[in-house]
């Protein structure tokens, strides 16, 4: 019965430049380019539960911007 791990993309917004190559690779389409309020635009994980950590977006990033952080699985607890 293992639950499974999870790592989900943090998006560095200091590295992103809002290309939006990420956003047309993520299968899912859980991945929206955003509008800052100093109008630059900023990709964000706008559904974290329907990500699949497949890390597409990390490796399509021409700019490292995303990181995959694993998500800590509290019942997992030992
Ligand atoms: S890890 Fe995969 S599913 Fe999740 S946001 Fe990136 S491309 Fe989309
Ligand atoms: S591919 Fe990288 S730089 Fe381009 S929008 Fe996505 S996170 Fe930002």
């Amino acid at each position: 019965m293992a639950t499974e791990r999870k790592a989900l993309p943090v998006i560095n917004p200091t590295r992103c430049t809002g290309c939006g190559w990420c956003v047309g690779v993520c299968p899912p389409h859980v991945l929206s380019l955003e509008t800052a309020p100093n109008w630059q635009k900023k990709s964000t994980l706008h559904d974290a539960a329907g990500c699949t950590g497949c890390a597409k977006c990390v490796v399509k990033c021409p700019f490292d911007a995303i990181t995959m952080v694993r998500i800590p699985d509290p019942a997992d607890s030992r």
